[in-house]
């Protein structure tokens, strides 16, 4: 039998040594049907009718987050957004400064990126992750 999403989600929850509660599942399962970074605002916006107030959502974000399921991303909204983590995998985005369109890039381009850095640098000897996005203007926005 093939397993919901929920459940995945609640195994995710479990195997992560969190606890199952319905607004986490809830919150997992916005960023999985809207797959792109969500602002804590539009987390909100896609809450179902009984609600959450934001200080329950920023907690349960600091938790996800803590637990590298989801990961927080900077794309200079003046806010952090968030998305879920594919583990193993993991991607950048093209923002257009203007109308803030997002894309997600495939493949990363940080490896290589990884090596030279470490070669520069004085005093590391190994690179544990990376953050970077790039910004610009989509053609909608171009043309
Ligand atoms: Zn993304
Ligand atoms: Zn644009
Ligand atoms: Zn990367």
């Amino acid at each position: 039998m093939r397993k919901s999403k929920k459940e995945k989600h609640a195994d995710l929850l479990r195997a992560h040594g969190l606890k199952m509660t319905p607004k986490r599942l809830q919150l997992l399962s916005i960023l999985a049907r809207i797959k792109r970074p969500l602002s804590a605002h539009e987390i909100l916006k896609n809450w179902s009718q009984d609600g959450t107030d934001v200080v329950t959502l920023y907690r349960a974000l600091e938790a996800l987050t803590a637990a590298s399921i989801v990961r927080r991303v900077n794309l200079q909204h003046g806010h952090a957004d968030y998305e879920l983590v594919t583990p193993g995998k993991h991607h950048h985005h093209l923002v257009c400064t203007d109308c803030g369109t997002i894309e997600n890039i495939k493949g990363c381009p940080g490896d290589r990126t990884e090596k030279s850095v470490l070669r520069k640098s004085t005093r590391f000897s190994s690179i544990r992750e990376h953050s970077f996005e790039f910004f610009g203007t989509c053609r909608a926005c171009a043309a």
